[in-house]
């Protein structure tokens, strides 16, 4: 599951599913699949949204794609139209992963199996399968750049650094907190990075659902509380591109300019925004999932247990949603500066050269 060498369907995720197959297979004939997203707010899950419909759709499935606008109620309310209206299976990209406990037993009542889609579903023994990327190697990734871009294993420092976590409701958000945090925590705790503003606890530098309003206004509180005294923010650990946009805004307002002190800012999904970003040096990485890959190995999990197969995975241990462990299938991520943009994001297919310029 790493990223794809060619075109709209990587080669990669077609060699072990029939996903990119243009063949309907027989046994989707009348089946329909319910794949709930939850925003379209943020390009990848469009992409995934569509990804998932346009493969489903292409192996003979009906699909009822619905985005709830990070409404939590509007995707339960979402998610039992679909049990109401006959869904086969579920796919459940989740805005809070816990809040969904009842729809899913309702589901599991029905007998419809439920795949959790990039996000783990918490706390329900109602789901069969996860399809996802290693969301613990995201943060690794993340912090690993910090640790190479800063030289921070040739004894370089120290750097006054801030922290962002994703939403709290959002186990993918902990675990890239977890992954980041192994590399940068012996910097810390030895003074080459110091955070100026003290907050390191996940619960201090969480930003719930994502917002870049919310990530915006906690740089701004950050900036006015810890660096008006002629100190400079050096890193930004951003978890995601539009928690990065926020965190870019604040610090234009406070004066900041590329090229003159600009702070180094990580991300995370790629979107055209940040790549543009990475290009112009107001963001300097990413984190690339590729939405095409998540897709088809979901699509193959749809088909087994609708055909009453076993879907390959590769994770049997990482995820306990507090009721099972949940099987897991983790896709690779990929870190992207500007040295690799054109291979692995043009060069894949995954953007034209005109999305990103
Ligand atoms: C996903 C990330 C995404 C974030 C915000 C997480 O659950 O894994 O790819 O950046 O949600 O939408």
């Amino acid at each position: 599951c790493t990223s794809a060498p060619t075109n709209t369907a990587p080669a990669n995720a077609g060699t072990d599913s029939q996903a990119a197959s243009s063949s309907a297979a027989p046994s989707a004939k009348g089946k329909k699949v319910g794949v709930a997203m939850p925003t379209k707010s943020s390009e990848r899950w469009i992409r995934d949204g569509n990804n998932m419909k346009d493969q489903l759709e292409k192996l003979g499935y009906a699909v009822d794609l619905q985005y709830a606008e990070d409404d939590v109620q509007a995707q339960v309310s979402q998610i039992e139209n679909m049990i109401t209206s006959g869904a086969n299976c579920l796919v459940v990209a989740s805005i809070d992963s816990s809040a969904l406990v009842n729809v899913l037993e309702e589901a599991k009542k029905n007998s419809i199996p439920v795949i959790a889609y990039d996000r783990l579903l918490m706390d329900t023994d109602a789901v069969s399968y996860y399809a996802t990327f290693d969301n613990k190697g995201v943060g690794t990734l993340i912090g690993k750049y910090i640790e190479e871009k800063a030289g921070l294993k040739d004894g370089k420092g120290p750097y006054n650094i801030e922290l962002f976590a994703g939403s709290p409701d959002d186990n993918n958000a902990h675990f890239l907190n977890t992954g980041a945090m192994e590399v940068l925590q012996p910097y810390i705790d030895d003074g080459k990075l110091k955070v100026v503003s003290g907050q390191t606890d996940f619960d201090k530098i969480c930003i719930l659902r994502w917002s870049q309003e919310t990530a915006q206004k906690r740089m701004e509180d950050l900036l006015s509380g810890y660096y008006s005294t002629g100190k400079d923010v050096d890193i930004v650990l951003s978890p995601f591109d539009g928690i990065s946009y926020g965190i870019a805004a604040a610090l234009e307002g406070a004066g900041y300019k590329v090229g003159e002190k600009w702070p180094m800012i990580t991300g995370q999904d790629a979107e055209t925004m940040a790549v543009k970003n990475i290009q112009s040096g107001k963001q300097s990485m990413t984190v690339f999932k590729d939405t095409r890959v998540l897709a088809a190995k979901c699509v193959t999990m749809v088909q087994a247990v609708l055909e009453g197969k076993e879907p390959e995975i590769n994770d049997k241990t990482s995820y306990n949603n507090g009721k099972l462990v949940v099987p897991s299938y983790l896709c690779n991520p990929v870190a992207i500066d500007k040295d690799n943009i054109q291979k692995e994001l043009i060069d894949s297919g995954y953007y034209k050269q005109s999305d990103i310029s």
